[in-house]
């Protein structure tokens, strides 16, 4: 092993870990997404498990303080689905 692991932070609550153990949400050229790959191009904002499943995230919409500017309604929707384990 002796492999570098990568740190994130979370957008929300600042707490870091392994990227792999976060969300990725990318912006595009073609928008954002809920990236479960976490190979896509672009720049990049991590969300934590407990963050991902507290239902007020929609009303603290981290997303929008971390891309400073709104983020449409589809993407913390995307998001639901990324915590239900659909995406
Ligand atoms: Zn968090």
């Amino acid at each position: 092993m002796g492999k570098h692991i990568p740190i994130r932070e979370c957008i929300c609550c600042r707490r870091k870990d392994e990227k792999q153990n976060y969300c990725r949400i990318v912006k595009t050229k073609e928008g954002f997404f809920v990236d479960s790959t976490h190979k896509k191009e672009g720049r990049g904002a991590y969300i934590c498990p407990a963050c991902l499943n507290d239902p007020a995230l929609l009303k603290k919409r981290p997303l929008d303080r971390a891309f400073r500017q709104k983020v449409p309604e589809g993407v913390y929707a995307a998001l639901a689905d990324a915590r239900e384990g659909k995406a």
